[in-house]
């Protein structure tokens, strides 16, 4: 049993938690919540000569390990906890030393592992198509200001986001490089799944690279990447010798400076949706809203589930890759909340809730867009040159109108 004997014994059995997991209304099981599972952690804990007479058997079950896979990793019981119990480690913690006995993690977390180790990305994808996203016109500079660590989502899945994010930042002048087929997982969907074995040697890899190219700081779109190597690779390896920054947090920089120029006028109602790993479990809320406002003509407005009480888009944990139909439920709820706020755009900073929130929307036949922050910045600073002329437009209109 990990060192949890402290949540065990202070949990008041009180269910603030329950209504607030995601996981428990896709799954309507008591068994299932926060309540639910510390509860049964606790009956394995505490074992006594008396259960053994009632004959009291409690064991860990097929349901029980599933249980604890079936979370999220959203950490919105922790934020209503009444013991303050830190439910973002707790359920990690859980989750390691099921995978230590032998009894987790879901089949589909063993292979996203396997295929971590063997092709350091959980798509299974070659090393040599990492890069492929990189935009021809930005000059990879040997002494860079910047390392773009672009992340598995970005680099296989949801390129336009990594080449959204470093255009921007090369239109701000940042010297960039990329990693590139060097680039190595951040270990995060193995981390999540209790699978903490590779970390020390992926995240060694992973900042000896970023030393090697000399920059003085590596900046990520993935709100799952920041999280894992500004919070985790300490625990695992070491903390990363440069500064590691979320992309909105080194933006908003780069705006107040002045050095990233807005060119053109937006006109839109956005809302927008806080990561999990950026937001709960990252800190990071103000950052990315500042960006959000200082856009010429975007208008912010909140859903009502916001910040710490964001509603999770359901991605995380593992729990997309093993329970994918829950989790795009979860995303559609997400979207309906966004709907109602009568936005244009759903906007979030990380490729994997933009993936999922637009599953999301697509099951509900909502056309709403939902975009990464990068991309609302890639329009709101398009060089003039690169503007098509009104009349070209008009022209291409007429042409298809024909
Ligand atoms: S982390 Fe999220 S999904 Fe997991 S038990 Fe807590 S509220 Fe439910
Ligand atoms: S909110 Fe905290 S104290 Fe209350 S049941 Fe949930 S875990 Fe226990």
């Amino acid at each position: 049993m990990p060192d949890i004997k402290r949540e065990l014994l202070a949990c008041l059995q009180c269910g603030y938690c329950v209504r607030v997991c995601p996981s428990y209304e896709q799954t309507p099981w008591e068994s299932i919540t926060p309540r639910g599972k510390v509860y049964y952690l606790n009956q394995l804990a505490n074992r006594s000569p008396m259960d053994t007479i009632l004959r009291r058997g409690v064991k860990i079950d097929d349901e029980f390990v599933e249980a604890v896979f079936k979370c999220t990793g959203c950490a919105q019981c922790e934020t209503v906890c009444h013991v303050n119990i830190e439910f973002a480690d707790f359920w990690e913690k859980v989750r390691e030393w099921l995978v230590e006995q032998g009894k987790g993690p879901m089949p589909a977390h063993s292979k996203l592992y396997e295929r971590i180790k063997q092709t350091k990305n959980p798509y299974g994808e070659p090393a040599e198509k990492r890069g492929a996203w990189w935009p021809e016109e930005i000059p990879r500079s040997p002494q860079a200001d910047v390392v773009f660590f672009a992340g598995c989502t970005a680099s296989y899945r949801m390129q336009r986001i990594a080449r959204a994010g470093a255009l921007v930042l090369h239109r701000a002048g940042v010297k960039l490089d990329i990693m590139g087929g060097e680039e190595w997982c951040c270990t995060s969907p193995a981390l999540r799944t209790g699978q903490t074995d590779i970390t020390h040697e992926f995240a060694q890899h992973n900042i000896r690279e970023v030393e090697t190219r000399g920059a003085k700081a590596m900046v990520m779109t993935c709100a799952g990447c920041y999280k894992t190597t500004s919070h985790d690779y300490g625990t695992y390896y070491s903390n990363p010798t440069f500064p590691v920054y979320h992309f909105t947090q080194y933006v908003l920089d780069l705006i107040k400076s002045r050095k990233l120029k807005f060119t053109k006028e937006l006109n839109l109602k956005v809302t927008y949706h806080d990561p999990c790993h950026l937001g709960r479990h990252g800190g990071v809320f103000e950052e990315p809203r500042e960006v959000l406002k200082k856009i010429p003509g975007v208008e912010l407005v909140e859903m009502p589930r916001n910040r710490m009480g964001s509603r999770c888009c359901g991605a995380g944990g593992g729990y997309k890759s093993a329970f994918n139909d829950l989790a795009v439920n979860i995303a559609a709820e997400r979207v309906k909340e966004a709907l109602a706020t009568g936005a244009d755009i759903l906007v979030t900073t990380c490729p994997f809730c933009v993936l999922n929130l637009q599953a999301g929307a697509k099951q509900i036949g909502s056309n709403i867009r939902v975009l990464d922050i990068s991309e609302l910045l890639l329009e709101a600073t398009e060089p003039e040159a690169e503007k098509v002329p009104a009349a070209t437009v008009e022209k291409a209109k007429a042409a298809t109108n024909a």
